[in-house]
This record gives C-alpha cells, sequence and structure tokens, in this order.
C-alpha cells in the first residue's frame, strides 16, 4: 500500500519509543524505574469518579453537541474567571478529545503551506508534528538554560518574519517545568503587538502543577486578546489523563474552524467525561492541592540530588513534573567500548545500566539534555537518584 506523503512528516514520539523500551525490558525481569512518565501518578479524586457514575445513570452516554455540554462551557467560563480573571463567554469556548486535539484543531485552523511558526526550544513533541501535518514551517529558537530556559523579547523579535503566523509555547513548560512570570509576558507581549498577523498559542495544561503559585496567561494582555488561543485541560491537574479531555479558549472565529474540524473527525468529547469535568471544575480543588505540594516535596528531593552529581547542569523548574538536566559533560566519554555521542546515547546508557527510563532532550529539540519525571513515589526517586549517580560516576 502506498501511505500519504504526509506521514513522513510525523514520527513516532520519543517519549513513547522510551516507554515502551523499559517495558520490554520490565517483562525481561530486570528491575526499571520509570522515569520517563508524562502523567500524575496520583488516581483521579474520588468526588470526579462519583460524578462519571452519576453521569452515566442520568443517561449521559450519547452524543454531545460538537463544542461541548453547554454546563461544561458555563464552568470553563467561571474557571477562567475564577483562576486567571479571564473573560470568556461560553461561545468562546470548545472541549476537545484531550488538549492534544484542542492542539491540533487550532493548529489546523491557523497554518496554511509555507506560514512559519515559532516554537521556542525546548518545546512540547507534538508542536512541530501538527505544524509538518498542516504543512507549515516550525521555526525554532534555542533558550538558553542561564534563563531556565525561557524566551528572551529580543530572541522574539529577532526571529518573527513576515511569513510567521503563529507562535506556540507552554507555561509552565514540558519538558523544562519553566514558567513566566507576569512581566516576562508583558515584555514578551510587547514585541506581538507590533506583529498583529502573529496568533498565540498558550499551552497551560500544566496551570496548576507550580511552585511558585503564579500562574499568569498571556491572554490577560487585552491587546492580544483577538489573538491567543489558551489550551488547557483535566489531564495533569486532575489526574485524568485517561479520559481524555481538553478545552480551548479563544476568539469566537477560531472557535468556530476548530468546531468544524472536530465535527468531521470526532465530534462531541467523552460525554461521560464531560459531565466528570463540571464537577471537577467547580469543586474545592484541595485534591489538586494535595497533589501539587507532593510534587514540589520530590521536586525539591530530586533537584537538589541531581544538583549533587558532579557533571550534570541542572535548572530550576517551577512547575509540570520534570527536570531537564544538561548533559553535554558526558558527551565524547565511554563505557565498555561505547563512546556517549549524544543525550540519546546517554538516555539509553541509564537505562542499559542503571535501569532508569528516561527522555533524551532530542525529543523535544534539545540534545543536550535528558528528561527525568518525578511523576513517581520518593522510594522510587530515592533510589532512581543514587543508581544515576553511580552510573554516570563510571564514565
Ligand atoms: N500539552 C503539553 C505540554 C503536554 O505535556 C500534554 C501531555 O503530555 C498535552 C498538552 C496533552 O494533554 P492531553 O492529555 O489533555 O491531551
Amino acid at each position: 500500500m502506498q501511505l500519504a506523503q504526509r506521514l513522513n512528516s510525523v514520527t513516532e514520539p520519543q517519549t513513547i519509543k522510551m516507554a515502551k523500551l523499559s517495558r520490554e525490558l520490565k517483562a525481561k525481569g530486570v528491575n526499571i524505574i520509570d522515569l520517563s512518565i508524562g502523567e500524575p501518578d496520583f488516581k483521579t479524586p474520588e468526588h470526579i469518579c462519583n460524578a462519571a457514575v452519576k453521569a452515566m445513570s442520568d443517561g449521559f452516554t450519547k452524543y454531545s453537541p460538537v463544542a461541548g455540554f453547554p454546563d461544561l462551557l458555563e464552568a470553563i467560563s467561571i474557571k477562567l474567571k475564577r483562576d486567571n480573571n479571564l473573560d470568556y463567554a461560553a461561545n468562546e469556548i470548545i472541549v476537545s478529545t484531550g488538549a492534544k486535539q484542542s492542539l491540533a484543531n487550532a493548529v489546523l485552523s491557523i497554518v496554511d503551506p509555507g506560514d512559519e511558526v515559532i516554537i521556542p526550544t525546548p518545546y512540547w513533541v507534538t508542536y512541530t508534528s501538527l505544524v509538518s501535518l498542516a504543512g507549515g514551517v516550525s521555526k525554532f529558537i534555542k533558550c538558553d538554560i542561564g534563563n531556565n530556559f525561557k524566551l528572551t523579547p529580543e530572541q522574539l523579535e529577532a526571529n518573527i518574519t513576515s511569513r510567521t503566523k503563529l507562535f506556540i509555547y507552554s507555561s509552565p513548560c514540558n519538558p523544562t517545568g519553566s514558567v513566566y512570570s507576569k512581566s516576562e509576558l508583558a515584555a514578551l507581549a510587547e514585541v506581538f503587538k507590533r506583529y498583529p498577523q502573529v496568533a498565540i498559542i498558550s499551552d497551560e495544561i500544566y496551570e496548576y502543577i507550580n511552585y511558585n503559585g503564579h500562574h499568569e496567561s498571556i491572554a490577560q494582555f487585552e491587546e492580544l486578546r483577538d489573538r491567543v488561543l489558551i489550551v488547557n485541560g483535566m489531564s495533569k491537574g486532575f489526574a485524568m489523563t485517561g479520559w481524555r479531555l481538553g478545552y480551548l479558549a479563544g476568539p469566537r472565529e477560531i472557535v468556530q474552524s476548530c468546531e468544524k474540524l472536530q465535527a468531521q473527525f470526532t465530534s462531541g468529547a467523552n460525554s461521560i467525561a464531560q459531565k466528570a469535568a463540571v464537577t471537577a471544575l467547580l469543586s474545592d480543588l484541595a485534591p489538586t492541592h494535595k497533589m501539587v505540594e507532593a510534587f514540589r516535596q520530590r521536586r525539591d528531593f530530586v533537584i537538589s540530588a541531581l544538583k549533587k552529581i558532579p557533571g550534570l547542569r541542572v535548572g530550576d523548574p517551577e512547575g509540570a513534573f520534570y527536570a531537564f538536566p544538561d548533559v553535554t559533560a558526558f558527551f565524547g566519554k565511554s563505557f565498555s567500548g561505547n563512546v556517549i555521542k549524544n543525550a540519546d546515547d546517554l538516555s539509553m546508557y541509564l537505562l542499559n545500566e542503571a535501569h532508569v527510563a528516561t527522555v533524551c532532550g532530542g525529543a523535544f529539540g534539545d540534545d543536550d539534555c535528558i528528561r527525568i519525571s518525578f511523576a513517581t513515589n520518593m522510594t522510587n526517586l530515592m533510589q532512581a537518584m543514587e543508581r544515576i549517580g553511580n552510573a554516570l560516576a563510571k564514565l
């Protein structure tokens, strides 16, 4: 069979490749500690599960409106006002099958073949694949670990051209954990104001997993209001990855075009998950705060342990659940005759020698680093840090 050309631009995410490799080693009886994980290791809070059960018994088991149930759109509108002081009417919001689908809808709605899309590096794997699928050209801007992997206004300005149509970023960021402050966003907003043709996708899926307590959205800058698309969802903050529910808030015409695409791809998102999401968004956020507190303790432990390992250069993540150390000090070193040439080799070395699964930074557009997730318990983390330290000391 002759497959379509467009598939050439889509590769298997390294995150999934690493999960597969560590599953294979586990099946052979190797005691792998998996730090390649991209989801909370907590259960969905019980009151949310109960709401799903009630939804089923109340008969919400049929197709929903393509954009989402009106009560969920209303709940998201309330959430955006409550948490972010942003005003979005229900018809400026669309619910999708995960934030991933919201991103796909948005990119396909905006990007034409040949359009340039600016993506600060390191970035979340899916962004560039979506841009390629749309026929666009990703333009990467490498952000420096010395600036906690954050884009500066000067870098942004220097990379916008007349063909730039879109900018995509996440804060808190996967994979670096960096979080933009209000003043940092204001400085970027000043640049965007000079380029009204550039739309902005602000991926805020890790909003609640924030250790400095101040989530800021670039949508707060009034002059950008008509071209910012907020993407968010239930996966991370409510430990609901498997429920597949995300949403986008933005200008009406974008929401309408997302709806048009979604009507052909999937229709409305899962009806039961939508009803559960209403409960999640409108209830007390105590279970989320408890989970975030556990992540904070793990972050403190993992970052201080990594900083003690000679050769690693470690940033200070303020959100999400990842460390993203620079491992270039180990390039050129060898073990059993194999030279470590890049982060991919180092990640494989840690898998085979320390039996710890990580993800190489190349998956996120940064070949100098590896991603270490702390979405697992402290016992695993303590053991993993010791194993990583011992393995790296052998190089
Ligand atoms: N955006 C980022 C930065 C992510 O890390 C993820 C999931 O890993 C998503 C979006 C997609 O989330 P969802 O599970 O809602 O599709």
